[in-house]
């Protein structure tokens, strides 16, 4: 297949997303006056808030935060049934674990999801819904606000890349239940992409069907292999390839939920997520954990694809300008670097933990 798509003058002007069909135009609107840099930001400028009253604790806050979050460590029997932990001393051998825990304190948690995305009649009568907690602290070191959440960015690589062998794990032991075909995985960071639980974690949902997006993406690559490997060249065609080794490509797609819409893709790696080999694992991770650390802490979801015969991918939709694509016109990413976000005080921490 070739995917279509116009340009002129060398900048493309519509392209046809090949698994949906669906067409995006592009627009240049950043070439018009942007009004709203004249406006002032209502956050940005409003008046720096009164230092608080020297009788404020931050600590006793952030204290009593954690002491009502279902997965903050102390609170394990507010969540159901424990599945699977993995422990700072697991990961780091040897190693110190962050300040305040110990070596055998565990770092990562599954619990089965209190709400099956997917109702137990469909999965055999049983609750294939789960959340992997991917750190025990709620806060990041040094916080000095209750907005300043740990992210998964935060974390270390190393610990990122055991944050995707416990949710291979966790695909594994979702397949064994023979009513489950597909497990998601899925992960909303912030409130304003649906995220109900600060804490940060993953969800990974077993399904009794392959789910619709996949479905659409296995159909189309079983009829057109190289569809993958000419979207990889189309993007870097157009300027929106950010990086590639290891057989791994980041790009920015117009085949997004949202505007601004990223993928990761390895194109060689086409098993399901858990037969995916671990040094493949791990150098996927590796490259995922720069893209979300280069991203920060803006709202986003992110969904990775797996199954037999599709790359193994993965959707981050950025929650800025959401409405940027209404109607199938999107502005043009001249901007793109601008997703790349600068590291502030938080990107500071190059942490061992
Ligand atoms: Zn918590
Ligand atoms: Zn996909």
């Amino acid at each position: 297949m070739s995917i279509e798509y116009g340009t002129k003058d060398g900048a493309v002007l519509w392209i046809r997303n090949p698994f949906t069909g669906n067409v995006t135009y592009f627009n240049n609107i950043h070439r018009k006056p942007h009004a709203y840099r004249h406006l002032t930001n209502p956050q940005e400028s409003a008046p720096t808030a009164p230092p608080p009253p020297s009788t404020y604790d931050v600590r006793a806050d952030m204290q009593r935060v954690q002491d009502a979050c279902v997965f903050c460590p102390g609170n394990e029997a507010m969540t159901m049934e424990e599945v699977m932990r993995v422990a700072y001393g697991d990961m780091h051998p040897g190693v110190a674990p962050p300040d305040g825990s110990q070596a055998e304190d565990w770092a990562m948690r599954v619990v089965r999801n209190i709400v099956p995305r997917i109702p137990e009649a469909c999965t055999g009568g049983r609750n294939e819904s789960y959340v992997i907690i991917e750190d025990a602290r709620h806060f990041l070191p040094g916080a000095a606000d209750l907005t300043d959440l740990m992210w998964s960015g935060a974390l270390s690589a190393v610990q990122y890349y055991h944050v995707l062998r416990t949710t291979a794990d966790v695909v594994r032991h979702a397949m064994d239940n023979p009513a489950v075909k597909s497990v998601l995985i899925r992960k909303h960071q912030g409130r304003e992409s649906g995220a109900s639980q600060p804490h940060i974690h993953i969800q990974a949902i077993g399904a009794d069907r392959i789910f619709p997006d996949v479905e659409q993406e296995m159909a189309v690559t079983a009829r057109h292999p190289e569809v993958w490997q000419e979207s990889v060249d189309l993007m870097r065609c157009f300027g929106f390839h950010l990086h590639e080794s290891d057989g791994i490509v980041s790009h920015w797609s117009p085949f997004g939920k949202f505007g601004r819409h990223f993928e990761l893709i390895s194109l060689d790696d086409q098993q399901p997520l858990h037969d995916i080999p671990d040094h493949r694992l791990r150098l996927f991770a590796q490259h995922l954990h720069r893209l979300l650390r280069a991203l920060h802490t803006a709202p986003h979801d992110l969904e990775l694809h797996h199954g037999h015969g599709i790359p193994l991918h993965v959707h981050v939709n950025g929650r800025r300008y959401v409405y940027a694509n209404f109607a199938g016109t999107l502005n043009a990413p001249a901007d793109l670097a601008t997703n790349y976000m600068p590291p502030t005080r938080h990107a500071m921490h190059e942490m061992t933990w």
